[in-house]
């Protein structure tokens, strides 16, 4: 991987010079593409730490370049994308993508999730411990037991696969579909809904004892564990 490139996909040249400008002076070093054909084989030739990928692009959809790109690495892709429709990000993240943006940003804003990427490529990047640590909160895998201070968390088997998942994943936003599929087995309204029911109370147990915030709701579209400090 090349560990300080950042690949910026992008067709509208203002939008591109306006990222590629911030990246720039905040000592980012990056390569561009203007079209899905050119974000795949930039991202092979260059093998970059991130990609910062439209979605509206004047070749091929987004989605397919992320299910390109899926099908040889798992480097971070954050979607940056004009859309106000929440399914083509959805549609993104079930692809694959870690993240999104939505046009217009502020560079603040691409800035932390450039961040948050970076140090998501710092955990990736070690070997997974059979004990996760993030601020108050400790899972020890082996033993099927999460820990918040110390403290031993009392939480039903629902509650312990939603945290374990997030945590497997984070720092990336897990939309409805994946986290049922992946805890029921399933994705039907009904499981959509007992999920918003599920984490408000994990959320409760983990943010009332700890006071950080865990976990990250994304309003029609899923959740995210948080990096806490
Ligand atoms: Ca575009």
């Amino acid at each position: 991987m090349n560990k300080d490139l950042i690949l910026v996909v992008e067709d509208d040249a203002s939008v591109r010079n306006l990222i590629t400008t911030t990246l720039k002076t905040n000592n980012y070093k990056y390569v561009t593409a203007d079209s899905g054909a050119g974000a795949i084989s930039a991202a092979a030739t260059h093998n970059p730490a991130i990609v910062l990928l439209d979605l509206g692009l004047p070749d091929i959809d987004g989605v397919q370049v992320i299910n390109q790109i899926r099908s040889w690495s798992s480097m971070p892709i954050v979607v940056v994308s004009a859309r106000g429709d929440d399914s083509d990000k959805i549609l993104a993240l079930d692809a694959g993508a870690d993240d999104y943006i939505t046009k217009p940003f502020s560079v603040a804003e691409l800035l932390a999730r450039i961040r948050v990427m970076q140090r998501r490529i710092n955990v990736s990047g070690q070997e997974e411990s059979p004990v996760f640590v993030n601020g108050a909160l400790t899972i020890d895998y082996a033993a099927g037991c999460a820990y918040l201070d110390g403290e031993e968390m009392r939480l039903t088997p629902i509650e312990y696969k939603l945290l374990c998942l997030l945590a497997h994943n984070v720092g990336k936003v897990l939309t409805h579909t994946y986290i049922t599929q992946k805890v029921w087995g399933s994705s039907w309204e009904n499981d959509i809904a007992s999920l918003r029911v599920f984490m408000a109370t994990l959320r409760k147990k983990l943010e009332n004892g700890s006071k950080q915030e865990f976990i990250q709701t994304h309003v029609g579209i899923g959740y995210r564990m948080n990096k806490v400090d």
